[in-house]
């Protein structure tokens, strides 16, 4: 697994490849301008071979980007960014020239040939970014912000992914670790003085910096969740039987036509999926083919994975006609819901009831049903229908907007919190046994390392990095 146990600083860093990289950093297709970048050791000699001058650092130069004949394949601006005050940590040169493809691709070829000596080539993904964080220009936490603001689909996960790569996140983190390790030094002293460790717990309250501690790490972790949900979005599937109205109400979520809608039952053979933001979260509503017994074999199939999809689903919205309610088949099909699945009753086509719906009631046979009364149709009771599915998604709006977080940020903390819920443990026998005590502690915090890059893997770096778009 090559494990990097505890690398602190460049000592343990392969931080000096020694190849040069470059690449398109700009976006594929045409634009007003187009960004070529390279980043490697003591690009000065590349700039004077290519310029036939110096660039005055961080200072804009209005230059011809000429061929190896001489003749200017583009007219723009050259950047240079020496190191160690650069995105990179390296010397960095930006070229910003005209943004067609074409244009890009013969400045980019020119920078490979000029750069032989400098051995150049084709940056990976993710690579300038990768090259950032071994020099220690960011931290994990942060280059995995600069991805997902790269990804953001709405304006709250663009400001959640800015919360974590301004560092607000990583010096929550930060600071917890650090009191990890006031801890650590108090116990690991502590054994050095066997005679002394009877009293350690009382003479340093470390039950209480103990408690302080897991505290800290609860609300990190309820705060890593309301990140996650923001990041990673919310399934949720439309379950019922035919023509109740699931593609009606898809297209009435999303605000657009997306699903077809006829008033033949069994028109959506297939699944259809829909993106939509609500409190900038997002929302994929996944609309399935009508669950009923059909002897038409495509129809089964569509029906099938209907089943598996319902399978998969953050939240089951299960769509039934109003006109009907208690229908047997929707019976039938409730009781083969998941159970632990969060589910969402809703009746539908209320405008056409001649009298309004009863009070929601939650039955005794579905408690953790929510139940709702809508029409797609009119929009009634939409706006109780989106607000019903952020709770159920966990959201819970506050006045800062979160950070975003990954899984892995989560498993990390909640790795974290048991190591000191054993290290609590230990504390609380009459012999206590401090160095296992010492143990946990150093384990909590290697965990809270693995989130800012300090403690990591050679794996998950590859892992994380590979997943950046090329020239960032
Ligand atoms: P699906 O098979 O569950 O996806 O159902 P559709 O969305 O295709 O709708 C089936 C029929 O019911 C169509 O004719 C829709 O126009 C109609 N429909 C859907 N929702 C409503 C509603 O709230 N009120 C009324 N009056 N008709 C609706």
């Amino acid at each position: 697994m090559g494990l990097v146990a505890g690398y602190t600083g460049n000592a343990m860093k392969p931080s000096h490849d020694p190849h040069a990289i470059v690449a398109i950093a700009t976006a594929p297709g045409r634009g007003g301008i187009g960004v070529v970048r390279v980043s490697g050791p003591r690009l000065q000699a590349f700039v004077h071979a290519w310029f036939g001058r110096t660039l005055r650092p961080r200072h804009a130069h209005y230059l011809p980007f000429n061929d190896a004949q001489g003749q200017a394949m583009d007219m723009g601006i050259a950047l240079f960014f020496p190191a160690p005050h650069s995105y990179t940590g390296e010397d960095v040169l930006e070229l910003q020239g005209h943004g067609g493809p074409a244009v890009l691709k013969r400045i980019l070829d020119r920078c490979l040939e000029l750069g032989a000596p400098w051995r150049m080539r084709h940056a990976e993904p993710g690579e300038f970014t990768q090259r950032a964080f071994l020099n220690e220009r960011l931290d994990l936490a942060q280059a995995e912000a600069v991805a997902d603001l790269i990804e953001a689909a709405s304006e709250a996960a663009a400001r959640g992914a800015m919360a974590s790569l301004s560092g607000s996140f990583s010096a929550q983190i930060n600071a917890l670790s650090d009191a990890i390790i006031h801890l650590r030094m108090l116990v690991e002293a502590t054994l050095d003085f066997p005679e002394e460790e009877i009293n350690f717990l009382e003479k340093y309250q470390a039950a209480q910096h103990l408690a302080d501690l897991r505290s800290t790490v609860a609300t990190l972790i309820r705060q890593a969740r309301q990140g996650m949900i923001l990041r990673e979005g919310l399934h949720v599937v439309l379950a019922g039987q035919p023509n109740v109205g699931k593609s009606s109400l898809l297209n009435a979520l999303a605000g657009d036509d997306i699903a077809i809608v006829t008033p033949i039952a069994g028109t959506t053979r297939d699944r259809v999926v829909q993106q939509i933001h609500l409190d900038g979260v997002p929302l994929y509503i996944v609309d399935t083919a009508g669950l009923r017994d059909t002897s038409d074999e495509v129809e089964s199939i569509g029906i099938a994975r209907s089943w598996a999809e319902i399978e998969k689903a953050d939240v089951i919205l299960h769509l039934q006609d109003a006109r009907q309610p208690g229908d047997v088949l929707d019976a039938r099909i409730t009781q083969r819901l998941p159970a632990h699945t969060p589910r969402l009753t809703v009746y539908n086509k209320i405008d056409l009831l001649a009298a309004p719906p009863p009070a929601p009631q939650q039955t005794a046979a579905s408690d953790q049903d929510t139940v709702l009364a809508i029409s797609a149709k009119t929009g009634k009771g939409l706006d109780a229908l989106r607000q019903t599915l952020l709770e159920l998604a966990g959201w819970r709006p506050t006045a800062e907007s979160p950070w975003l977080a990954r899984q892995r940020h989560l498993d990390a903390l909640q790795q974290a919190d048991e190591h000191l819920a054993l290290a609590a443990e230990h504390a609380s026998h009459d012999d206590q046994v401090l160095d296992l005590f010492a143990e946990e502690l150093r384990l909590a915090h290697e965990c809270l390392g693995s989130i800012t890059g300090r403690f990591t893997s050679d794996d998950l770096l590859g892992e994380i990095f590979s997943s950046f778009c090329i020239g960032k």
